[in-house]
């Protein structure tokens, strides 16, 4: 037995599936879940000693690759001052002022603790601000594991197969209208049938919980002009994309200015983090100046905030990092292609920038429907072989792929010789 098994063992009595979020439970895939003791750069290493280059980076914060000295300095530095006061630090103010400035679509800004929090707080926002209840999401996105966003939801719910949640009353999701991705006449649908009665649209400007599925020409510029007509608020859950395509997201990658924006994973360089902006006038409503009640015992934790700091100085003083991590992700995943082709796969290899998947399906991916189409059987034969020759993939086919700047073309290079060893096993 190996130490990763034992350690599932003992975790699988005590934690349920033996982990803390399903993402992580290799069940899909046929797996035991790998028990990771380090990492390094691109590389993670289980507790047997094996070594994997990882495509997971945590699903997205260590952008920078694991353990990157500058923000593990300024956690140090942190720790030293004391874990936490519940009280107000220079920390926070310089963190606002930081995502403020690198976000124009952003005049004020609320620390939480997680993208679930800080979803969940934007839609409360969104509620008080236009005094409507009703709020759109796409099938297929997730937005956290927050009751009225538990509806059609990708990532964890698709690979479980779970339909929504148990535990939800129906009282908890009357409010929430679904419509398909990269389909902007079934959000005109809703906004006719449910007249003022829609406080915001929330779309992942990249899906990339079923996959990755980039947005379709004029998608969301429509929903933009949409939202615009109807007095709906426009959300932008870029706690994946955010300050992963661009230095202003997703909305700078597009050009693109949402009304509320959410943030996670990167921004708390590896710490749990989240983030809710928009204007100041939106967020004026936000307690304590406003009446939108939202509060936090450890929001804006100062270890937490040191190692965002640290992560978002860094890609604000070298936005080429970004120049770099695109064309990087164009070359590795139009060489997947490449190799797929060649070996007479007809698979769909979607990405934007260092995002991207493969789908096991002969039909281009535009939305969850198309996504469904993937043969899970032969995502799991992929996992499988990959994971078995040291290359750490999402234990799911509705899941991203996460490069990094510490992934260097040579490691890149050993993957996609993994690859070709797959596909002419
Ligand atoms: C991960 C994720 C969330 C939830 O964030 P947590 O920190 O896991 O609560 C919300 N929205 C999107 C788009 C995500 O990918």
């Amino acid at each position: 037995m190996t130490k990763s098994e034992a350690l599932y063992e003992r975790a699988v009595k005590c934690i349920p599936g033996g982990v803390n979020s399903p993402v992580r439970a290799f069940g899909s895939v046929g797996e035991t879940p790998r028990f990771i003791e380090k990492a390094n750069g691109a590389w993670i290493y289980d507790a047997d000693g094996n070594a994997y280059l990882d495509f997971i980076g945590s699903w997205g914060p260590m952008i920078l690759g694991h353990n990157h000295p500058e923000v593990l300095e300024s956690v140090m530095e942190a720790v030293k001052g004391g874990l936490s006061f519940g009280a107000a630090t220079e920390r926070e103010v310089l963190m606002a002022e930081l995502i403020c400035d690198m976000v124009p679509s952003i005049g004020m800004v609320r620390m939480v603790n997680s993208g679930t929090e800080a979803v969940m707080s934007a839609i409360r926002t969104a509620r008080g601000f236009t005094g409507r209840n009703k709020i759109v999401k796409f099938t297929g996105c997730y937005h956290g594991h927050t009751d009225a966003m538990l509806v059609k939801a990708g990532s964890g719910v698709m690979t479980q197969g779970i339909p929504d949640s148990a535990g939800v009353p129906a009282g908890c999701t009357q409010d929430t209208l679904s419509a398909a991705y990269n389909n902007l006449s079934s959000v005109e649908v809703l906004f006719e049938e449910n007249k003022n009665e829609i406080a915001a649209v929330i779309v992942e400007p990249v899906a990339a919980n079923m996959g990755v599925v980039p947005p379709a020409k004029g998608f969301l510029e429509g929903l933009r002009k949409l939202c615009t007509r109807e007095g709906a608020l426009l959300i932008f859950d870029e706690v994946i994309t955010g300050f992963r395509l661009a230095p202003d997201g997703a909305q700078g990658y597009f050009g693109i200015q949402p009304d509320l924006t959410t943030f996670g994973k990167i921004i708390g360089g590896g710490m749990p983090v989240g983030a809710y902006g928009g204007s100041k006038e939106i967020m004026s409503m936000v307690a304590p100046v406003g009446p939108v009640y939202q509060a936090g015992t450890l929001s804006g934790n100062p270890v937490a905030m040191a190692a965002g700091l640290a992560q978002l100085t860094m890609l604000k003083e070298n936005p080429r990092i970004y120049q770099e991590l695109n064309a990087m992700g164009d070359w590795f995943y139009s060489e997947i292609e490449t190799i797929l082709r060649e070996a007479g796969a007809p698979w769909q290899v979607n990405h934007t920038g260092s995002l991207g998947c493969v789908f096991f399906t002969e039909q281009p991916v535009v939305d969850y429907a198309s996504a469904k189409t993937s043969d899970v059987g032969k995502y799991r034969d992929y996992f499988k072989y990959m994971l078995h020759h040291g290359i750490y993939l999402a234990p799911s086919q509705f899941e991203a792929m996460f490069l990094s700047a510490a992934h260097k073309k040579e490691e890149l290079e050993e993957m996609l010789d993994v690859l070709r060893g797959y596909m002419h096993r």
